[in-house]
């Protein structure tokens, strides 16, 4: 018999139905490497899911904005706000719908006139048939057939929060760097203060810090967004600490233990959040036992390098989402087009209607160029 492994929280063998696959960096936000030596079931499902959540939840519009990939369904849409604050909903294809639906009757000699404006197709079906059963004359399927679908861009920018805190997500990222050792060959009982910090949930002293003092990336990719997570272990200095990572801009280094007494170690698992694919970062051996010092002490926040984290990260996660939009209206136009004409999907377009084929494209593709326009005004 082989001895199994035991679960790093509470002790228990990690064999039979007690085995998960545990991410390392949350499933959540894109993570996608995972160890079964590190904790059980049980202590997954009690502690690492709400850890998980809640960062997964504070980091949601970066998840959505960027359109990652998860294995199990896609990140939630989320209300967002415009700084003159309107209130969207962004959905997980980057577009936005409208937060309420609105309904109006106008009477007018004797006769209604109804004007409904609905999130989705479904819902105006529904708040349609509702709407005949008041209405018995109303017929449901031609005023779908008359239903209007229009593409509106957002006309002022959009208010979003970039923090990261609190008592769960902060866990997580512990759990984060612990679990990454643990799959590096770490003892679970050498990351002894990452332990403490998570089996104790009363434990005010937090062994992580911000780390906006020097970019510890060596080579940073300039056209991708990642995710990454590192350890660095040294039994000289007895320091075992992790740098994190997440969407470019989120940056902690954590504290695993003080008492090191391992193998030299470096190593790093970085990921590209939309497929999954590595990143291929490292981070330079530039960060020195003062830098961390302060970085532990809560003194790791210099406002230039938070500022230049913010600007890398957004104007990657824009870029994208123009990107993105673009497609969208190209496709809306193509098929706005084909259905004005009568053109099923596979159809060649006939010579003698291109020209008007184009012009109606272009009716759905000029708000959006209008749209960028007028969002490049506003930054100059
Ligand atoms: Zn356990």
């Amino acid at each position: 018999m082989v001895d199994s492994k035991k679960c790093a929280f509470c002790k228990n063998n990690l064999a039979g139905k007690n085995r998960t696959k545990e991410h390392i960096i949350p499933n959540a936000v894109g993570g996608r490497r995972k160890t079964t030596e590190f904790i059980c079931k049980i202590c997954n499902n009690k502690l690492g899911e709400k850890w998980d959540s809640e960062l997964a939840r504070q980091l949601n519009w970066f998840s959505v904005s960027l359109g990652i990939s998860r294995e199990r369904g896609e990140p939630p849409k989320q209300i967002v706000q415009t700084v003159e604050g309107e209130r969207y909903w962004l959905m997980n294809d980057g577009t936005f719908t409208i937060d309420k639906s609105s309904y109006y009757e106008e009477v007018n000699d004797g006769s209604v006139k109804i004007s409904l404006t609905a999130k989705t197709t479904a819902e105006a079906r529904q708040r349609l048939k509702g709407i005949s059963r008041k209405y018995p004359k109303l017929d449901v399927e031609k005023a779908l057939k008359e239903l209007e679908i229009t593409t509106d861009y957002l006309k002022s920018p959009l208010h979003t929060k970039l923090s990261l805190g609190g008592p769960d997500a902060g866990r997580s990222l512990v759990k984060t760097a612990f679990a990454f050792a643990s799959a590096c060959g770490v003892e679970h009982n050498q990351c002894d203060v990452a332990l403490q910090y998570l089996l104790d949930e009363d434990l005010d002293a937090i062994p992580f810090g911000f780390a906006y003092l020097s970019d510890l990336i060596e080579c940073r990719p300039k056209e991708k967004i990642f995710h990454c997570v590192s350890l660095h272990g040294d039994p000289q200095t007895k320091l075992l600490w992790s740098y994190i990572e997440y969407f470019g801009f989120f940056r902690v280094a954590v504290l695993l233990s003080k008492n090191y007494s391992g193998r030299l170690i470096n190593e790093i698992y970085s990921i590209d959040p939309i497929d999954g694919s590595s990143a291929g970062v490292k981070v330079g051996s530039g960060c020195s036992m003062q830098e961390l010092t302060l970085i532990w002490s809560g003194n790791g926040f210099n406002h230039e390098i938070h500022q230049a984290a913010a600007n890398y990260a957004l104007s990657i996660i824009m870029e994208r989402d123009r990107n993105r939009s673009l497609r969208n209206a190209v496709k809306k136009g193509f098929e706005h087009a084909a259905k004005k004409l009568g053109i099923n999907e596979g159809e060649a377009i006939p010579k003698e209607v291109v020209a008007e084929f184009t012009a109606l494209m272009m009716q759905k593709i000029s708000p959006y160029i209008e749209h960028l326009v007028r969002s490049s005004k506003r930054k100059m």
